[in-house]
């Protein structure tokens, strides 16, 4: 497959949706087109093949449709990190910082453990902080981050500043 099929006319920005001022970026254009698809998944198994990875973690709910195609390429194990209230086995919880006031992320507490290496997975990294929150569940359940990949990096937004000293892949920064 060609990993290096340009990506970016495969998204599609969505003024003001889901409120005003937020531009957003739709991946179902990239999604169901077969070619672009197989190129993301590509491009994210050469990056991370060969470091060990044993856990693909995926953020709801895009990093899902991302992730499970990966992990299985990786021939690693899945784990869904998820909004608040929706695992239902015993959680770790991580809160982080919304335009106005918090919201968590959980993770199930045998989702990992010493000896794992979790590559976490999202579709965008916008502020950084699910990305980061994230982080901290792996290393709660005393995993190791093995880096984190998205396909859309805003960059503008510098999510990169709250993964300091991580290996971050983004396929497409705008
Ligand atoms: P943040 O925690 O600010 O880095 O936001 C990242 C999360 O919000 C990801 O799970 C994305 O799916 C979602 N997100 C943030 N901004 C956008 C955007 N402009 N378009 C699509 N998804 C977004």
């Amino acid at each position: 497959m060609n990993a290096a099929l340009d990506l970016l006319p495969f998204v599609r920005e969505i003024p003001d949706f889901p409120k005003k001022g937020i531009g957003f970026k739709d991946i179902t254009p990239l999604l169901k087109d077969p070619k672009a698809f197989s190129a993301m998944v590509d491009a994210f198994v050469e990056r991370w093949e060969g470091k060990g990875v044993t856990r693909v973690a995926v953020i709801e709910s895009r990093g899902f449709l991302l992730g499970s195609a990966i992990a299985h390429r990786l021939r690693a194990g899945l784990i869904p990190v998820r909004k608040k209230g929706k695992l239902p086995w015993k959680t770790h919880q991580a809160s982080y910082q919304l335009e106005y006031g918090t919201d968590s992320i959980e993770v199930h507490q045998d989702a990992a453990g010493a000896g794992d290496k979790v590559l976490l997975v999202d579709d965008v990294i916008a502020t950084g902080g699910t990305a980061k929150a994230a982080c901290d569940l792996v290393e709660k359940l005393g995993a190791q981050v093995a880096g984190v990949a998205f396909l859309i990096e805003l960059s503008f937004l510098k999510g990169r500043a709250k993964l300091p000293g991580r290996e971050i892949q983004s396929l497409i920064t705008y």
